[in-house]
């Protein structure tokens, strides 16, 4: 076997013990921690080693390693110490983006959160009575104002919802429902694999695009305990398609004594008919019309905490109480914070002032199209760019009312010598980054879902990605 010549560079790099002793190692150490610095050194040797044997044979002047290694410490530093999770601006005009964590809070929404999760609080204590209270009585009586329910109860998400609903509900007995139903919500969320591990039946009925009232009436059996009706929210069947009303499910459930809940994914609370989305169902409707039991997300378009809310009739939420499981998927303070906040400010009937997702939904494309002026105006790009505005659309997204947009006008680049993937690269490296889209081999910029306040930035950041 052939031995390859070692690396005379290998054999110059330090140990950890040499490197400790550098005095700007060591005050990293004394600043910090030293088996953290003695951690971080490791990586950087590693690193610095293995770079080291890939060029074997290339490279083999051994210049001084220490200021190279100093430098990589510096920089692994810095990544480990500032939080992955950062703010980004969204460009992409999808308003509820689940990859860019759905709803943005409102500043209302932020203070209460800082008030209440910076300092002890009444979470379980009764101010008035001064003995221990239940943490979500105040968000339990607003969703009851705000939606006209009996009661309601919060647990994490939807997805934990609608599993503490079936297990409570359903618990080795049959489910009922349409095949046009079952569906994958995302990130292989499927209702068929929920409603299994919570030890419900599912129970299929009627096929993927005609389901009927008859359909379910026949599979019903004496182990049938629950209808369960699903908003299909992230696609939309056109066609030759049916599926019984509402109040037809309803009156069918009530003479066979069964259970129905609806899982209604957005609850959207704001009426979106007015900008011509007819299909996205609303939580106060499905309540007035007489579902014994409904859930959807706090995070989508009601616009505030990531949260499962569960509302309907007392004796229904009484038992979703009683189960331990409850106790598994409740929510903290610092999600009730913000969710009273949220409700409250729907209770005031201030939402398109105080919740930026209702504000952004219903921003006229008019505006958007002057903010896109503005943000251009400030901006001198070079030659080989060409921006101009042009009409297009905003998308809700979230898995609400698919192949739904909203017009809007949007900042068109393209570039000579500049492809429209680099910009978007470029502009994802921004600091901040900024998330844009490339239709047409254009990179689009949508303001609706920009923050006013980071318009300026936008500017600033076009300049520079431009001019590179
Ligand atoms: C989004 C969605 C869910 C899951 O909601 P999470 O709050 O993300 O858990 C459940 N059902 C439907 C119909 C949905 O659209």
């Amino acid at each position: 076997m052939k031995t390859q010549p070692l690396n005379p560079a290998l054999r110059a790099i330090p140990s950890v013990d040499k490197l400790l002793e550098e005095p700007g190692v060591q005050n990293l150490a004394a600043q910090t921690s030293r088996p953290f610095v003695v951690s971080l050194l490791r990586k950087v040797l590693n690193t610095f080693r293995q770079d080291l044997i890939t060029r074997i044979g290339k490279d083999t002047t051994a210049s001084d390693p220490i200021p190279c290694l100093l430098a990589a410490l510096e920089t692994e530093f810095q990544k480990w110490t500032t939080p992955q999770l950062q703010r980004v601006i969204n460009a992409t005009g999808v308003i509820l983006h689940t990859n860019l964590g759905r709803a943005p809070l409102g500043r209302k929404a932020l203070e209460n959160l800082v008030q209440v999760s910076g300092s002890y609080s009444n979470l379980e204590f009764s101010l008035d009575e001064g003995s221990r209270g239940k943490r979500d009585t105040f968000a339990d009586r607003l969703l009851q104002e705000v939606l006209g329910c009996q009661q309601a109860i919060v647990v994490n998400n939807c997805a934990a919802a609608l599993f503490l609903a079936l297990n409570t509900l359903a618990d080795g007995a049959e489910v009922l429902i349409s095949r046009g139903e079952l569906i994958e919500i995302g990130d292989s969320f499927r209702i068929p694999d929920i409603l299994q591990k919570s030890g419900a039946t599912l129970r299929e009925v009627g096929t993927t695009n005609k389901t009927r009232l008859s359909d379910y009436a026949r599979a019903i059996t004496e182990r049938t305990r629950l209808i369960l009706r699903v908003h299909p929210s992230n696609f939309r069947m056109v066609g030759f398609t049916s599926r019984p009303s509402l109040e037809e499910l309803i009156e069918l459930a009530k003479v066979k004594s069964l259970s129905l809940m609806e899982d209604l994914g957005s609850g959207c609370l704001v009426d979106l008919r007015l900008l011509g989305i007819d299909d996205e169902p609303n939580p106060k409707a499905s309540l007035a019309a007489g579902v014994p039991l409904i859930c959807f997300s706090g995070d989508k378009l009601l616009g505030g905490p990531q949260a499962g809310i569960l509302a309907g009739q007392a004796d229904l939420i009484v038992r979703l109480r009683r189960n331990p499981l409850f106790r598994a998927l409740r929510v903290d303070k610092l999600t009730l914070a913000v969710l009273e906040s949220t409700l409250i400010s729907y209770l005031k009937q201030r939402e398109t002032e105080e919740i930026p997702l209702v504000r952004m939904i219903s921003e006229p494309r008019e505006n958007i199209g002057l903010r896109a002026e503005v943000v251009l105006a400030r901006v001198r790009l070079p030659a080989g760019i060409r921006a101009t505005i042009i009409e297009g659309c905003s998308m809700i997204g979230g898995g609400s009312t698919p192949g739904h947009g909203l017009p809007s006008r949007l900042i068109s680049l393209t570039g000579r010598h500049l492809s429209p993937d680099r910009m978007e690269s470029r502009l994802r490296r921004n600091s901040p980054p900024i998330l844009s889209r490339i239709e047409n081999d254009s990179l689009l910029l949508d303001l609706r879902t920009v923050f006013p306040e980071d318009d300026p930035s936008l500017s600033d950041a076009l300049a520079r990605v431009s001019n590179e």
